[in-house]
């Protein structure tokens, strides 16, 4: 109420500005009774029409709620109003029954740990993929439950506003010689603490250039990545020797070192290399190596070994072999060194983003050479899942989608649906299911799959919009089909964020067909937000997504005990959690068949059974998704690693024996 005086207020002033106030013009009327629902903005002017005549757009847009009406309805309480009556009647309809699950309860852990996350990009500082936010996000979590955490990553000066997010960190005054490359190196720590963690950067030359984080502005890799990321490696675990925080002293010698992908992966083998065996440090400590996509493993030919700063007798568990067929000629004897090998063989532990990625990598369809080293420990083998940011990823308060809701009410996400519909120029019907992807057009994530389903998924009655950036020519197919099937298929070239959200809310699918996924975020996104994704049964896709059942029961009581007890433990209480409707489907392989397999039966059973839908809904919006709860499962492997003894001590082991 507060807000519609509010909007009074600014209209009658409007008005007055505006000298509208003696215009004779009556406001178009509205149907009798209830509100015709779409007719959420007070009129239906004719948009395409209007966009293309006023705004020259190709698209008609109709994103921002006042624009599109003609100047003299241009009335925000009337707007307002319609607004409101048209939620409230479809609040009504769409009541669940089901309250949301109450935000985690945080509480202490009983067993504190120091923890040194290491990694070569961190949100927000600097980001390109899943792995800046897993260092974003996770060590907040750790500190929410006791632990001291310090995040070291790149002090990037890259001609970029994200230069601006170091502006907060200071200088430590302390300074760190570590010896790489044939000489002695010197870089600076900044520091800045958020949210109780400490981020600090190392500082360096070669970290200060116009360009990518890991490319040149043309989009090559730097030539001298080898020795940016061993630099960062080394001076990271001088870290938590040499940086006294004020009031709070160093980390110490007794941390866990989190050393991610090939980027941090020389840590594990430094500490037992060099601090272990020769500067007698760090025997408390633990390493464990994070693996967020094993496709990038940092080799480099053999020859470069002495420039890693790593002790002769070490070079085998660096040196990987590349098989006859990948060698460049027949005198290429393909060695190299390979540092997230070395990371692997060195370490106590392994972790990556999901179960199902680290069964995959210990095959050689999944492990990219390292499955042998791999299976070797996989007893030491582990996944989480990633969480996600439940703040900017929440429905009931998106700032990009217009209509706020939650699992209580799934009004709002209608409302989304038909507003997403509007802004795309397709027809605004309730009963069409609406399709959508996100995500990079590359072999990874399987757009191919979709172009070539492309026929027989237009003949269904439903509507797809695709929005991603990559490879050429899935550019050029998505405006083939925008083409082709003008009332179906919107194809979004780019990189928008306001868009995902809105793509997220507003669809009742979203396609996932990655060839493999590490983690994956949209799936997890979209459940959050009601969307039931269709993916490929891969990695952390056939870990977070739960088979539809159609056999359960529509009740929104089992679909919420289903979604509790999936989360309690993965495969703890897996019988109640198969009990629900489940929260998606899963193709085994990828093609086109079994693909569209699974898009027919969810498009059957969205147009048939609704209240199945609703229930898949359910289960899907109450799981907990939730970074805290990934973090308890990271403080399980971190516990396990400070039980067992350390994998590479050599110094003591020689010790040991002498004493016998
Ligand atoms: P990956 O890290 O392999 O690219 P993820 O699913 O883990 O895949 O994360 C992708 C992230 O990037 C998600 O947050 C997704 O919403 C976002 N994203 C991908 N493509 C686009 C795009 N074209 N526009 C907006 N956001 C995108």
């Amino acid at each position: 109420m507060e807000q519609i005086r509010q909007l009074q207020e600014a209209n009658e002033k409007l008005k007055t500005d505006m000298d509208l106030f003696a215009m004779p013009e009556p406001l178009p009327e509205r149907p009798e009774g209830a509100p015709e629902p779409g007719s959420t903005q007070g009129t239906s002017a004719p948009k395409s029409s209007f966009s293309a005549d006023v705004l020259g757009m190709e698209m008609p847009y109709l994103g921002e709620g006042e624009t599109r009406v003609g100047f003299q309805h241009f009335d925000k309480v009337e707007n307002e109003k319609a607004r409101v009556e048209a939620m409230q009647v479809e609040q009504a309809a769409r009541v669940t029954g089901v309250t949301p699950r109450p935000p985690p309860k945080y509480e202490k852990t009983e067993w504190p740990l120091s923890i040194v996350f290491v990694s070569s990009e961190v949100t927000p500082w600097s980001k390109t993929g899943g792995l800046a936010d897993v260092c974003g996000s996770l060590p907040r979590e750790l500190v929410k439950r006791g632990h001291r955490v310090m995040v070291v990553s790149p002090y990037y000066q890259r001609g970029t506003k994200e230069d601006q997010h170091f502006a907060g960190a200071f200088d430590t005054c302390s300074n760190a010689e570590v010896g790489l490359f044939g000489g002695s190196h010197e870089v600076g720590f900044m520091h800045q603490v958020y949210d109780g963690v400490d981020f600090v950067f190392v500082k360096h030359d070669c970290y200060e250039r116009p360009g990518g984080i890991y490319v040149d502005l043309e989009g090559q890799a730097w030539p001298d990545n080898q020795f940016r990321y061993t630099l960062l490696s080394h001076a990271a675990c001088e870290a938590p020797l040499k940086i006294n925080f004020e009031g709070k002293g160093t980390y110490g010698d007794e941390v866990v070192f989190v050393a991610n992908d090939w980027h941090a992966g020389l840590v594990p083998l430094v500490i037992a290399s060099k601090y272990r065996q020769y500067w007698n440090t760090y025997h408390n400590a633990r390493t464990i190596t994070v693996i967020h996509n094993i496709l990038h493993q940092g080799s480099e030919p053999a020859t470069t070994f002495p420039n890693l700063g790593i002790p002769d007798d070490w070079y085998w568990c660096l040196e990987y072999q590349y098989p006859e067929h990948m060698r460049a000629h027949e005198l290429d004897l393909g060695l190299v060194v390979n540092i997230l090998k070395g990371a692997v063989a060195t370490s106590d532990r392994v972790l990556t983003v999901s179960e199902g990625y680290a069964e995959e990598i210990c095959t050689p369809l999944g492990g990219k050479g390292l499955e042998t080293i791999l299976t070797e420990r996989k007893h030491r083998l582990d996944g989480v899942v990633n969480g996600i940011d439940l703040d900017e990823w929440n429905p009931a308060e998106d700032e990009f989608c217009e209509f706020p809701y939650d699992v209580s009410n799934l009004a709002g996400k209608l409302m989304n649906k038909r507003a997403l519909q509007r802004e795309l120029g397709f027809e605004v019907r309730d009963d069409v299911p609406l399709l959508g992807f996100i995500g990079r057009l590359d072999w990874q994530k399987g757009p191919d799959l979709i172009r070539d389903s492309i026929a027989e998924m237009m003949n269904e009655d439903v509507q797809l919009v695709m929005l991603g950036s990559g490879i050429g020519e899935l550019e050029g197919f998505m405006q083939w089909a925008e083409n082709t099937y003008n009332d179906k298929f919107r194809g979004w070239v780019g990189f928008n964020v306001p868009v995902a959200h809105r793509i997220t809310a507003g669809c009742d699918i979203l396609l996932m067909p990655s060839r493999f996924e590490p983690c994956g975020l949209n799936q997890l996104y979209a459940m959050r937000y009601g969307t039931l994704p269709i993916a490929h049964a891969t990695g952390g896709l056939s870990d977070t997504i739960t088979r539809h059942n159609p056999f359960a029961m529509d009740d929104p009581e089992v679909a919420v005990a289903a979604a509790i007890a999936s989360d309690e433990a993965p495969d703890g209480n897996r019988e109640m959690a198969d009990l629900g409707p489940g929260t998606g489907w899963l193709f085994d392989t990828m093609d086109t068949w079994s693909f569209m397999y699974c898009v027919s039966n969810a498009c059957k059973l969205f147009r048939e059974n609704p209240k199945m839908w609703r229930a898949m809904q359910i289960q899907a919006m109450s799981q907990d998704l939730s970074w805290y709860h990934a973090a308890l499962k990271w403080e399980k492997i971190f516990e396990w690693s400070k039980i067992d003894p350390p994998h590479c001590e050599i110094n003591q082991q020689h010790e040991h024996h002498h004493h016998h």
